[in-house]
């Protein structure tokens, strides 16, 4: 049975155009996921750019056929740029751009006129290289992100060599040659993106949800404020720092001094200012190693590892130093800041206890005048 190209053309969008209603109104709408945005844009550029083919052989070929490869190569950079959006920012726009304009250029001076397959190896070396790069993206992927990720990778990656195979035959054979007609010809080739249009479909759903959930676990591990670690994000990050290095370290509780006077004098909003300048203050001073964490109100929190409460002294004075420094740019006056400071022990430390250490330390910093640090040894030392 041989099935002809238009049928197969119109079928598959069909399919492409079921999936990108489906997928638009049902994951896109709801999840917002910059995945799924990026999906139903892959949906969308594959649907045009296989109706610009319905042109081949028709005075519109001219402009309809070098259309369709470049929609095809953007659709296939859209997969990309999705994939990669799971794990980190998405590429550049001119990463992007770059494969449907070249596609553009070589489509355009290869007589597509009378050409139906003008820029094919560009064309196909693009859509190889892209969904392998897609493919590559989702192979990246933690173990753990989901069930799914694993499978869509391996579909991927067929696609791509099937792409890449399409190239090697139509290089060495010519898009009239034996190969390139039977095994990588327009027939196969449709069957085949349908199989996989629907296969990631289904996939992409559970991934765009997946997406959403760690979005929602970013935004519940954050202050919104100030943008540092929550307490119960500080606390259990705090625990799992403790339990894997073996050296001394400090933890640092800061509290702002006199705060409720500036909320009194200057208002709540130049309150909520001057905590953002203190959190800058500690994020531009200790390391990105270090972990900052609001743990409530104007009291703040540090976890220093491998520095001792001496040198962490003399930190948080760079801090206070630096918090004044941005006051020009801030608010009329800044608070001074009382801190208390403690040792976290090598191993595996018992959390509560140095936090209430701390915590001893800087009342007594409060009481002793504020605008400076108490380490919590020296209580330990006159109580002894
Ligand atoms: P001390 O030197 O003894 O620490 O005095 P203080 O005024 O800093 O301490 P107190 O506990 O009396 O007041 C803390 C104030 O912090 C009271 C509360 O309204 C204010 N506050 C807590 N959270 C926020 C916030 O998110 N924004 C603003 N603007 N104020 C806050
Ligand atoms: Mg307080
Ligand atoms: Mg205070």
């Amino acid at each position: 049975m041989m099935l002809d190209t238009l049928t197969l053309r119109v079928f598959l969008a069909v399919v492409d155009l079921t999936l990108l209603l489906l997928f638009y109104f049902i994951t896109f709408r709801r999840t917002r996921s910059a995945y799924s945005g990026w999906w139903c844009m892959a949906l969308f550029l594959f649907l045009t750019g296989n109706a610009a083919y319905l042109f081949d052989g028709t005075a519109h070929q001219v402009w309809a056929n070098p259309g369709g490869n470049v929609l095809l190569v953007a659709g296939a950079a859209s997969i990309w740029a999705g994939a990669r959006s799971l794990r980190t920012a998405v590429p550049k726009a001119w990463l992007l751009a770059a494969g449907p304009a070249v596609t553009a250029v070589a489509s355009v001076l290869d007589q597509p006129a009378t050409n139906v397959w003008a820029g094919g190896p560009v064309y196909l070396g693009f859509m190889g290289v892209l969904i392998g790069l897609a493919c590559r993206e989702l192979f990246l992927l933690d173990h753990n992100f989901s069930r799914v990720h694993r499978t869509l990778a391996v579909g991927a990656g067929v696609l791509a060599v099937f792409y890449l195979g399409r190239l090697v035959a139509f290089l060495a054979d010519g898009p009239e040659g034996g190969v390139f007609i039977s095994i990588f010809g327009s027939a196969t080739t449709t069957i085949f993106s349908a199989v996989i249009l629907v296969v990631a479909s289904f996939t992409m759903a559970e991934l765009s949800n997946e997406q959403l959930t760690q979005d929602l676990r970013a935004r519940a591990t954050v202050d919104g404020l100030t943008g540092l670690l929550n307490r119960t994000a500080f606390l259990d990050l705090a625990e799992h720092e403790l339990s894997r290095t073996g050296t001394i370290g400090s933890l640092v509780l800061a509290d702002l001094d006199h705060f409720k006077a500036i909320n009194d004098d200057f208002g709540h909003s130049a309150g909520d200012a001057a905590l953002k300048a203190f959190a800058d203050a500690c994020t531009s001073t200790v390391r990105s190693t270090d972990l900052v964490g609001r743990y409530g109100g104007e009291e703040f929190i540090l976890l220093l590892p491998g520095v001792t409460p001496q040198v962490a002294s003399g930190i948080a004075a760079d801090i206070s130093r630096r918090l004044e420094a941005s006051r020009a740019s801030t608010i009329p006056r800044l608070p001074t800041v009382s801190y208390g400071i403690a040792a976290t022990g090598p191993g595996r430390a018992d959390l509560p206890k140095m936090v209430a250490a701390a915590d001893a330390a800087l009342y007594q910093a409060k009481s002793l005048g504020r605008d400076r640090s108490v380490l919590a040894s020296h209580l330990e030392e006159k109580s002894a």
